[in-house]
């Protein structure tokens, strides 16, 4: 049906855009196809649209699975916000009551509903299961899809359920998107959504605009850290801590320092959470610091730099979360903090835990410690952990390619000291 569709008419007419961005135009047309598609592209890429735009010009309801809740209702709402939007999208999560999830279901029956938004828990629902198996589903879209995957940064157990429960409500075609790109969240992927034939779009991971360097994590570290601040005043940021503990300490120092700082993880209240997320996002705060609880969909476009204060658990989690630093293409500094004893205390955590996770664990961990300790193009390793090969030898933004770690002897250590 593709050959039918002038896309670009659809695109301005639904979304006001004038062009499509990367591959989406190709991914569109796949899903139109009635394929398979798995689209691997870094946040911001607009991977949203590959499944809204084809949602729209498709009959019948398009099921999106997402595992992000506290975004659904903003989703939703910007889509029927939409001209020609209103009333075209819905969702189900544990966040709606018995009688609104009946609205929902009556307004699907209706059958104006071009796009369900549904939590996996919600899902694997006896009642839902049966309810969507009435309805006409004109194709499935994992998003997220690396939840899936124990290899990936995410895991949530009830993706694993995906699957099955298609082949219960009624199969159709199904679209994955991620950005995390490793072969083995791949693989894991496409394994157990049993979409082995699916058409790939994968597209480059790479970050131009973002600058990566690794300090050694010495006594000073939050007096570098208040310095660094200061010399980039009015500038929005991100500092990542391992413990809610930590996170607190180091935002009354910031705060101590005349720095527009707040705390943010999971242990503080959703209201106070959501203001500090507000705050941030209006600019009453400069800077976050934060558990990795903070940023999943967060979109500030001007966020000019990210410290992990400790060294993260994995590479994976390490790009996405320096991910947030320039998404509107502009100066984006990622600043990591290591020490070896940071290491010992990582491992020692996962003790407790069953010993595959632990063997996963330290690998993800090893990984790590080998890009915080190499003296190779930051840029070109973490491509290289995406698959992907960076041909440049110097990427002339990251500090391994600014200031390469040569063997000089003292004479010569002294004169680059003196000449500095
Ligand atoms: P991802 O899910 O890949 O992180 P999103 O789907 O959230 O990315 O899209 C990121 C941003 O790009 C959104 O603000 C979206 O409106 C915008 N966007 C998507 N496609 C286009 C396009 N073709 N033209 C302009 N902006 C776009
Ligand atoms: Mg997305």
């Amino acid at each position: 049906m593709t050959k039918e569709v002038n896309l670009i008419d659809a695109l301005k007419r639904y979304f006001g855009f004038d062009k499509f961005k990367g591959d989406q135009e190709a991914i569109i047309r796949n899903v139109l196809d009635g394929n398979d598609t798995f689209v691997l592209m870094p946040t911001g890429g607009g991977k949203s649209l590959c499944y809204q735009l084809p949602s729209l010009i498709m009959p019948g309801t398009a099921i999106v699975i997402s595992p992000l809740i506290a975004l659904m209702k903003n989703q939703v709402d910007v889509i029927n916000g939409m001209s020609e939007g209103d009333g075209v999208a819905h969702y189900l999560n544990s966040s709606l009551n018995k009688s609104a999830v009946e609205q929902v279901k009556s307004d699907i029956r209706a059958g104006k509903t071009k796009l369900l938004y549904v939590a996996p828990e919600s899902l694997t629902k006896e009642d839902n299961v049966e309810f969507l198996k009435t309805v006409k589903i004109s194709f499935y879209a994992v998003d997220e899809a690396h939840c899936i995957s124990e290899w990936g940064h995410d895991f949530r157990p009830e993706y694993r359920r995906i699957r099955p429960i298609i082949s219960q409500i009624g199969n159709a075609p199904v679209i994955a998107l991620t950005a995390t790109a490793t072969d083995k969240v791949r693989t894991d992927i496409k394994r157990s959504l049993g979409i082995a034939d699916a058409h790939e779009f994968k597209s480059s991971f790479n970050r131009p605009n973002l600058y990566y360097e690794v300090r050694p994590k010495t006594k000073d570290v939050d007096k570098q850290i208040i310095m660094f601040i200061k010399q980039h005043p009015g500038k929005s940021g991100i500092i990542y801590c391992l413990a809610r503990k930590k996170v607190e300490e180091l935002a009354e120092i910031l705060k101590a320092n005349d720095i527009k700082a707040a705390a943010y993880h999971a242990g503080l209240d959703s209201s106070t959470r959501s203001k500090t997320q507000d705050d941030f996002l209006m600019e009453n705060i400069d800077v976050i610091v934060a558990t990795i609880a903070f940023g999943m969909g967060i979109d500030k476009p001007d966020v000019r730099f990210v410290i992990h204060y400790d060294i993260p658990k994995s590479l994976e989690g390490y790009y996405q979360e320096t991910g947030r630093a320039g998404r509107d293409g502009g100066e984006g500094k990622c600043i990591a903090f290591y020490a070896k004893k940071d290491l010992k205390k990582l491992e020692k955590f996962m003790e407790g835990k069953p010993v595959a996770e632990q063997d996963i664990g330290r690998q993800l961990l090893q990984e790590t410690a080998a890009y915080a300790e190499s003296s190779v193009c930051r840029r070109k390793m973490l491509l290289h952990y995406f698959g992907e090969e960076y041909e440049q030898d110097n990427c002339g933004n990251c500090d391994n390619c600014k200031h390469p770690k040569t063997k000089i002897d003292g004479k010569d250590a002294l004169l680059i000291i003196l000449k500095a």
